[in-house]
């Protein structure tokens, strides 16, 4: 939440959804205000998902991204800590506890190491997001190896919905397929094709985050289906959805490929299976459609109410 009340845009799409949430601001360059937020709320559960997410313009803003997604983080466990009255001689009680979740990230794999990733996986990260979270998730254990907190990361994977913002490459296809299908746009530029993900449904992995906090003990857990796709396979199965060839749509945008890639991840999440008993509903083909089913919908919506606009004589 921004620093000032009403100040974040996104506020209202959340309340849109969900009426009967309050808000609390707070911000993760500003460790008092976490303190304050805390304070107010005294909440049982945690889930750390503050960060700016977009790799690409890591590079950009690359101190801004490690502040605000690495030492945030800091902030953040340093805020529970004091609120929650720890120190290095005195441990949390169990049922005293905040539980805290720390969104950690396929990313800090990187140039990967082995495939599948698991927990054990070393970290090489290829961006200074990639680092930033890196530096989330170790001290996120160092808290909990410090001072008893229940504080655990998850490892996820790249998670999609039609709520994915435009700049994530998901959401980029599935909007340029539904632009072009209605006519509204013609060609959708990309930068690296071959680019593999284990890509999954939001959904199934914010089940897994509320899982990862009802455990008797707190630990680390990669979540993903397991699963890789290229962007060529998601260009592909979004263009062939709504009937079109994508070899007419799709250009390359050299401008578009990130200074260092990441190649391909793919996740191994037996762990997460055997202890939380999670496993993904959705999968990648059923993901892409409902994704372009939804930019059908919303983009024809606002052509309708578009062409209202202009054929209207108010
Ligand atoms: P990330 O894995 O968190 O970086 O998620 P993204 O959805 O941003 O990118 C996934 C992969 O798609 C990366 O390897 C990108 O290099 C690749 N990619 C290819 N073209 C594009 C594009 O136009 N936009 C984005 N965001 N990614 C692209």
């Amino acid at each position: 939440m921004g620093a000032y009340p009403g100040a974040n845009p996104r506020r209202s799409r959340v309340s849109n959804l969900v009426a009967e949430l309050d808000f609390v601001d707070g911000d993760l360059m500003d460790q008092g205000s976490l303190v304050s937020a805390l304070d107010a709320v005294q909440p049982d559960e945690v889930y750390n998902l503050g960060a700016i997410s977009f790799v690409s313009m890591s590079w950009q803003q690359a101190e801004l991204v490690t502040e605000v997604n690495g030492t945030g983080v800091l902030r953040m466990l340093e805020a529970i800590r004091r609120v929650s009255g720890l120190s290095g001689s005195r441990s949390a009680l169990p049922g005293e506890q905040i539980r805290f979740y720390q969104a950690s990230s396929s990313e800090m794999f990187g140039k990967a190491a082995e495939t599948p990733q698991r927990e054990t996986t070393l970290f090489h990260p290829r961006s200074p997001y990639g680092a930033a979270k890196a530096q989330g998730h170790y001290i996120t254990r160092n808290y909990r190896e410090s001072f008893g907190m229940y504080a655990v990361s998850g490892m996820l994977f790249n998670h999609e919905s039609p709520r994915r913002g435009q700049e994530f490459v998901t959401r980029k296809i599935s909007l340029a397929a539904a632009r072009v299908k209605l006519g509204l746009q013609d060609k959708l530029a990309l930068g690296h094709l071959d680019a593999v993900r284990d890509w999954g449904y939001a959904g199934d992995y914010v089940r897994a985050m509320h899982l990862m906090l009802q455990q008797d003990t707190p630990d680390d857990y990669v979540i993903g289906t397991g699963q890789m796709h290229s962007v060529r396979d998601a260009v592909r199965l979004a263009f062939d959805y709504v009937g079109l060839d994508r070899r007419d749509h799709v250009v390359i945008d050299p401008e578009l490929v990130r200074p260092a890639e990441v190649e391909a991840l793919c996740a191994d999440s037996t762990k997460a299976r055997d202890r939380l008993g999670w496993k993904p509903e959705v999968d990648f083909p059923t993901l892409v459609r409902m994704m372009v089913d939804s930019d059908l919908e919303k983009v024809s919506r606002e052509d309708r109410y578009r062409e209202l606009m202009l054929t209207t004589n108010w």
